[in-house]
């Protein structure tokens, strides 16, 4: 990727939490500014060549939510956000907002350091130059010019809407979707909350891709949140 000097801006008003951020982020030779509040975090932004954003949602001033509104009225930079346990429902409507990734606290250095290197990937393969023209996880392939699916070099036969799936997927590798807007991208704003619909393509795609479909490899459960396709 990159050789890693990374500006990080970390927002958190738990002085613990944020020390041992910046400790681990800075000990792989990421450079770290912090925040403690959503206010200040808004004005390192416009001072600072800020690469990406770690984001607490539990702010002393502001929702961490009106931040990413916020940052994403002019800017795509990474935002992965910080939650508390059991607030899938904020997770949700943080990614739903524009946020690339959450981490639900507690969690590792070696989890950190592994969303961030996934956010940073995807964030320049998005703004690098030229379009793929495969894509591959594991020994799961997409040829997009053929719209061919291959597992383990045996084509699949997939249906137009599991390619359509499968494509939204590939091209978000390592993100978590939201079930909202994958049911938005594949079926159109129309179809709302019907979960139950996505479900069963889901269902259907795990058989031909996973080996076994209750212990996915490639396209993992975000419990109330959504999907992710693992990045390797
Ligand atoms: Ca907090």
């Amino acid at each position: 990727m990159s050789n890693y000097h990374e500006y990080v801006l970390v927002v958190e008003d738990d002085v613990q939490i944020r020390n041992f951020i910046c400790y681990s982020l800075r000990a792989e030779g990421f450079r770290c500014v912090t925040a403690d509040t959503g206010e200040g975090a808004l004005s390192l932004l416009v001072s600072e060549p800020i690469d990406l954003m770690l984001l607490d949602l539990g702010l002393p001033d502001v929702d961490g939510m009106e931040v990413i509104r916020k940052v994403r009225e002019w800017s795509e930079m990474p935002i992965i956000v910080v939650s508390a346990r059991d607030q899938d429902k904020e997770k949700a409507a943080a990614l739903d907002e524009g946020a690339d990734d959450y981490l639900t606290k507690p969690f590792s250095a070696t989890e950190l350091l592994a969303r961030i290197r996934v956010a940073l990937r995807h964030f320049y393969r998005q703004n690098g130059s030229k379009t793929p023209t495969s894509y591959q996880v594991g020994g799961l392939r997409l040829d997009l010019a053929k719209r061919l699916v291959f597992l383990d070099d045996v084509q699949l036969h997939v249906t137009p809407m599991e390619y359509k799936l499968l494509v939204l997927f590939f091209k978000n590798t390592g993100k978590v979707l939201t079930t909202k807007y994958i049911l938005k991208e594949i079926w159109g704003a129309g179809y709302g909350s019907d979960t139950q619909v996505l479900r069963a393509l889901m269902a259907g795609l795990r058989r031909k891709i996973e080996k076994n479909p209750a212990k996915p490899r490639y396209i993992m459960t975000e419990i109330g949140v959504g999907y992710r396709l693992v990045d390797e």
